[in-house]
């Protein structure tokens, strides 16, 4: 008997058929003899539908509010599979965060999970073969009680954080595709499904835009030792052999991979935008006064770059933040003009990040060299570079983004036989 816990996401539980044939999937584990706890994301969409009702009410709401809203899209599926499990003869409980509870930080809309627990679950579990429901995404501030929310994706973590705090065998995480890819198969459809990614490249992945799980979940999974495995939740629960290996990713420790590769996969952004401060004195203080004020309004800088201006006496900064803060750099930046001292502020949003990542990196040299001469090839301007020891990144414009994926995905050697 293990314990086990299976995260269900929008798709998988897009309306009632769906969610029958989550239920399948959940009864298949139980009848195998498992002691189950399930976590469900709310039905596909529900979540973008509330957000937009928070904008339509008011632009600038109150992130209390905001988080009253849009968990309520979980609360819903969790239900609902609850009573179809009860009706298959299942036993089966839904649990709102507020219900464990699930304690997070008050960063509403973003909030991290400070402590789970996880006791009642587990006593359920020995006492009548419960299978527990949990509504994903969500939990209550410690010293509040009020709502929160994860931040987008979030069911991931939810899922990873029960895992480790129910001590499961495995946290298994049931999407619209068969595991983690070279890239997203949706773009390049010769992406191939990795069996094995190392926790530190699934980092890199996630947090440069493969969103097939969500940064904090792997970040729970490295530091609790939480098995996660991605895996389809359309595949037939009836054509799945209970003692055989499902196709699907197993997330791990770098030890357990044998066979590295140099490249494991490739991630790409759009949601990035381009600040260029033109002629800025160049003297110390300057990258201060810039990135200063930006820390402070909590903005997130990336890629850096700093080179001499046209007139050869001044220097230019360009670097890059998240598509969702722009406006509010570009203000920030404003505000801070005379302290900065520059002539004009340029800003793109037509921009994508193209990120090639591997663990491989650390003992290969000129493996971004490659990518530069083959983007050169095509024709791809390249606006800023970053480095780091297991990844490389490009910003170019947003028009060439599946031009430079498919390019490099084969440069690598990454496409399907
Ligand atoms: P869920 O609703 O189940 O949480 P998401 O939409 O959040 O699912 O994540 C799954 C999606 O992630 C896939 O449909 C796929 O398009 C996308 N994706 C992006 N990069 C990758 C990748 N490297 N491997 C697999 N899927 C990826
Ligand atoms: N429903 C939430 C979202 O769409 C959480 C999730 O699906 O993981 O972001
Ligand atoms: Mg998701």
């Amino acid at each position: 008997m293990s314990r086990l816990v299976m995260k269900f996401g929008g798709t998988s539980v897009a309306d009632i058929d769906r969610i029958r044939n989550v239920a399948r999937h959940v009864k298949r584990e139980v009848d195998a003899g498992h002691e189950v706890a399930v976590v469900v994301s709310a039905m596909a969409g529900k979540t973008n539908e509330l957000v937009g009702w928070c904008r339509e009410a008011s632009p600038l709401h109150d992130a209390r509010e905001y988080d009253a809203v849009v968990a309520s899209g979980e609360q819903v599926t969790a239900g609902l599979l609850a009573i179809v499990l009860q009706g298959m003869g299942v036993t089966a409980r839904s649990w709102q965060g507020w219900q464990l509870p699930i304690l997070t930080s008050n960063a509403h809309g973003s909030a991290r999970i400070l402590d789970i627990n996880g006791d009642e679950i587990v006593k359920r579990f020995k006492d009548r073969q419960e299978v527990a429901v949990i509504a994903g995404f969500q939990g209550i501030h410690k010293d509040t009680g009020r709502l929160t929310t994860l931040g987008r994706g979030g069911s991931d973590t939810s899922a990873v954080a029960i895992a480790a705090a129910i001590r499961a065998d495995r946290c298994d995480i049931y999407t619209d595709v068969d595991g983690v890819y070279t890239t997203d198969p949706r773009v390049v459809p010769k992406a191939h499904r990795l069996d094995k990614v190392a926790f530190e490249e699934m980092l890199e992945l996630a947090s440069l835009g493969a969103k097939v799980l969500q940064v904090r979940s792997v970040e729970l999974g490295m530091v609790h030792k939480v098995k996660i495995f991605v895996r389809s939740s359309f595949e037939k629960p009836e054509d799945i052999d209970p003692h055989g290996n499902p196709p699907g990713t197993l997330i791990c420790d770098e030890e357990d991979i044998v066979e590295q590769q140099v490249v494991t996969g490739i991630a790409f952004s759009k949601d990035e935008a381009q600040i260029s401060i033109r002629n800025v004195q160049d003297k110390p203080g300057v990258a201060a006064a810039i990135f200063g004020p930006l820390a402070e309004a909590n903005v997130n800088v990336d890629m850096i770059v700093q080179n001499v201006s046209a007139d050869g006496k001044k220097t230019d900064l360009t670097f890059t933040v998240p598509a969702a803060d722009y406006q509010r750099s570009m203000d920030v930046i404003d505000k801070a003009k005379s302290e900065i001292g520059f002539d004009r502020v340029d800003g793109a949003t037509d921009v994508a990040k193209v990120s090639v990542i591997g663990i491989g990196m650390r003992s290969h040299a000129g493996v971004a060299s490659q990518a530069f001469q083959a983007l050169a090839e095509r024709n791809i301007n390249i606006r800023a570079i970053t480095t780091s020891e297991i990844k490389f990144s490009v910003l170019i414009d947003a028009a060439y983004t599946e031009l430079a994926v498919r390019t490099l995905h084969s440069l690598y050697g990454l496409d399907k036989a």
